[in-house]
């Protein structure tokens, strides 16, 4: 028999008991855990307690990745029996149709064209709702079919509880469990996220004035207009560069986000012609059948065949490749949970053969993202009202990018403010980065003697506070430790 609490780790197991007791008080809780921290392997636990007590599940998804993530979790993880699962898809190949199952993994475009085509049997029955993805819930088509289940219970889940639209999620959702930040994660004795090193690699970054913000894209701007910016020459050959020497050449595979599918064709061209020849492409029309030989676990990306894949609108929710270490972004977003999709397919920690691999993830950032939207880690406030005023804020200083240059390359480290040498190349921080942290109040010297633990702790809290109270904000307590190590003292 299986024993849960043995399989769940310790935050999973806390997740799991605190939306069985959310549902059991009536509540639609929103599950939020960073992408890699397991959060489809909560929700099955709690689906299957429900079949168990008898209940019927409808599980909506929006895109086929997450069908499979959430079959596996199912079948695969807890050992359901697959005559208890059945998939509502329109074009699944696989004859796993068990309309009778209590469980249904159900597309949302399926359940919406069987009610327009009047279908016999088009709304499954269900107790329980299971929303994957449910930063989109509040749109239309989600709130149509949630309108069907007034009395249904309903569980959300997402790694970026942040609107892709303008309506908040409260529409949707009464409340919040939320798991271990991104940062716990990467502490977590059994690394379910390594943590990165962040470059942003364009001094001067990329002009988007202008820009027209469309309406029905959560204000995102326009990536065809984003794609003329992202393609001009100046800007694909530093992609390209900083690419092939910072990740290729060191035997990284690489997720390369661009706007557009011409920009694509043309990175591709551009990888190509600095002698780069394992590079594919992938866009919402790559035929299904490649794009499983090219991303399924020991596919060509998997393998190393392909080192590079360069994709628009698509990689960003639902897939994960472990191997996967490198995700560079030429593709400018205003949308922080977009963001953050594209970050985290490079944080799954990579476990071969039950070998922690210890490959430090690189993200490289073209797009400013990072500028915009703070480092991945930041502490981000999250509220199921939240009407994203706050996007798009000057950032506040917490880090500073490394500016020199070696060999010929432009280092573009992120690192803590504090630091007083470039964590990557070495360098020192410019005197410009020394006044902001003056004017901050960090007072800075080297270190004299080494710290004992408590003494390293102590000074730890002490910036951490110090952050907290000069720059209204919390620092992440990663910089603020490596910051003392690399002779931060107060
Ligand atoms: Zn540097």
């Amino acid at each position: 028999m299986r024993n849960k609490a043995r399989e769940l780790r310790d935050y999973q197991d806390a997740g799991f008991h605190q939306l069985l007791a959310a549902l059991a008080e009536g509540k639609r809780p929103l599950y939020v855990l960073s992408g890699g921290g397991g959060k489809t392997r909560v929700a099955a636990e709690v689906i299957e307690q429900y079949r168990r007590a008898g209940k019927r599940v409808l599980i909506l998804v929006h895109h086929r990745e997450l069908l499979e993530q959430m079959w596996n979790a199912l079948v695969d993880d807890i050992g359901l029996d697959e005559a208890s699962v059945g998939v509502i898809w329109g074009q699944d190949k696989k004859p796993r149709k068990n309309p009778d199952a209590p469980i249904q993994i159900a597309s949302i475009d399926t359940l919406l064209t069987r009610k327009r085509m009047k279908r016999p049997g088009w709304m499954p029955a269900a107790d329980l709702l299971v929303l994957d993805e449910a930063h989109h819930a509040a749109a239309t088509k989600w709130q149509e079919v949630l309108c069907w289940y007034p009395e249904a219970k309903r569980l959300g889940l997402t790694a970026t509880p942040f609107r892709f639209d303008r309506l908040p999620l409260s529409v949707a959702f009464d409340t919040i469990v939320q798991g271990p930040s991104m940062e716990e994660l990467f502490k977590h004795p059994e690394y379910p996220l390594t943590s990165p090193n962040l470059f942003v690699p364009a001094k001067d970054g990329v002009n988007l004035k202008g820009l027209r913000r469309s309406q029905v894209n959560g204000r995102d701007w326009y990536p065809a207009q984003l794609g003329v910016r992202m393609g001009k020459k100046a800007i694909v050959a530093n992609v390209v560069e900083h690419l092939l020497r910072r990740a290729t050449t060191k035997g990284l595979r690489a997720i390369l986000y661009v706007p557009t599918l011409k920009n694509a064709r043309k990175y591709v061209d551009a990888i190509k012609a600095a002698g780069e020849h394992r590079v594919a492409y992938l866009d919402a029309s790559t035929p299904l059948a490649y794009r499983e030989q090219l991303l399924k676990p020991d596919g060509l990306l998997d393998t190393g065949e392909v080192m590079i894949v360069v994709n628009c609108e698509v990689l960003t929710e639902g897939w994960d490749l472990p191997s996967v270490k490198c995700v560079a972004m030429a593709r400018p977003t205003d949308s922080p949970g977009l963001y953050l999709q594209m970050v985290a397919r490079a944080l799954r920690t990579w476990v071969k053969k039950g070998d922690i691999l210890q490959t430090v993830p690189v993200i490289l950032d073209f797009a400013g993202n990072v500028r915009r939207h703070d480092v991945p880690w930041a502490d981000r406030a999250i509220s199921l009202d939240d009407d994203g005023k706050a996007r798009g804020n000057r950032m506040p200083p917490t880090y500073w990018i490394c500016e020199s240059c070696v060999d010929g390359l432009e280092c573009g480290a992120v690192n803590a403010l504090g630091w007083t040498t470039c964590s990557v190349c070495g360098d020192r921080r410019p005197e410009s980065v020394r006044e902001v942290e003056e004017q901050h109040g960090l007072s800075l010297r080297a270190a004299e003697l080494p710290l004992t633990t408590e003494q390293r702790e102590e000074l730890v809290q002490k910036i951490l506070a110090l952050a907290k109270q000069r720059l209204r904000r919390d620092m992440p307590r990663a910089f603020a430790e490596r910051a003392v190590d690399a002779g931060l003292r107060l």
